[in-house]
């Protein structure tokens, strides 16, 4: 047996596609949804990632700007920027890129976001509404894991899911999504016991570790659906070749990069016991931007009341 591969990638797709079509509607109505992309400091990550979500918006029509500040910015200077976009008609969605330089209080940053137009979710207004069950603009990462599911209709209702990794942006969101839609949820994090064994229970697992290929076949029960969130980059071969086997692609790309990316689960161990994997690089990461240009294009219709 071998596991079926769930293509992020092809859904990604997919949700842009339905998306652009929901712009077409939209400016037939005068409306064109804006996001705001805040790049604080220089972070070589940050900065591409704020550039796709940017380039993406070009894609499917909705309106965007960039805003950049120093590394040495303030959270007086951030919160200014984000006041002004708060009140700026032309903007639905504000978007700080994290991590934050350390001087930012980022806690007090992403309270100053009107959370109407919080399209990342992390707003304690909107992180309330989530555990409540109430609409709201829910965090990309999970809510893409829970389209994942919803578009390869794997059930989620009656089902154990195990949830490894408590944080804010991942963990604990994607923990609530899953007891909302009748799942019986654990949540696991580094002081977990028996977490081989807890995971084994597990017809749906969730690894958002940020450690390498941790998770390996003997965490894993036969048929289980495995949805790996992790980024973690390898450099080495003999790594590589514990993670995916003799993979000439990766390889290659270790040679040619200097790295390629392996999520926490172990692809090699995982495929064989598994149901269904979603792969890293193709796996949760295309729908994370996804998901936060569908949150634009709903921030902009609920703040209309459409
Ligand atoms: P955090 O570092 O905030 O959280 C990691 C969690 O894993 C913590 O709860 C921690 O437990 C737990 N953990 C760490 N080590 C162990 C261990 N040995 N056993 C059990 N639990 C452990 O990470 P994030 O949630 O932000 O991200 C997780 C991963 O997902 C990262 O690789 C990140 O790059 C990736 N990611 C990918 C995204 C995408 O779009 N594809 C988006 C967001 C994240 P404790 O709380 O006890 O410390």
């Amino acid at each position: 047996m071998t596991a079926e591969r769930l293509d992020g990638t092809a859904v990604g797709k997919a949700i842009r596609s339905d998306l652009s079509q929901e712009v077409v509607r939209l400016a037939a109505r005068g409306i064109r949804p804006g996001l705001a992309a805040v790049l604080v400091g220089e972070n070589p990550s940050s900065r591409i990632y704020v550039n796709t979500k940017v380039k993406t918006c070009a894609e499917l029509g909705l309106f965007s700007r960039k805003f950049e500040l120093p590394e040495t910015a303030t959270t007086e200077e951030l919160s200014e920027l984000i006041d002004r976009l708060n009140q700026d008609e032309q903007i639905d969605g504000i978007l700080v890129q994290l991590p934050l330089p350390k001087q930012i209080d980022t806690a007090c940053v992403l309270e100053a976001v009107r959370p109407e137009k919080d399209v990342d979710g992390f707003h304690p207004v909107n992180v309330g509404r989530l555990v409540r069950n109430q609409e709201s603009l829910e965090p990309c990462t999970p809510a893409g894991i829970i389209e994942l599911l919803r578009r390869y209709q794997l059930p989620i209702a009656g089902k154990r899911a195990v949830v490894v990794g408590r944080s804010d942006i991942v963990g604990k969101p994607i923990a609530i999504m899953l007891l909302h839609r009748h799942a019986t949820v654990t949540v696991c994090h580094s002081r977990t016991q028996d977490l081989p064994g807890v995971c084994r229970e597990a017809d749906i697992l969730i690894a958002a570790i940020g450690r390498k290929a941790m998770i390996s076949g003997a965490y894993v029960k036969p048929g289980a659906i495995v949805i790996d969130v992790g980024m973690n980059q390898v450099t080495s071969r003999d790594d590589a070749e514990k993670a995916f086997g003799l993979d000439e692609q990766r390889f290659g790309e270790i040679e040619k990069k200097g790295y390629t990316l392996v999520g926490d689960v172990e692809p090699r161990t995982v495929m064989p016991i598994a149901g269904y994997l979603s792969p890293v690089p193709g796996g949760v990461g295309p729908l994370t931007i996804a998901m936060l240009m569908s949150n634009t294009v709903k921030a902009a219709k609920l703040r209309r009341g459409l």
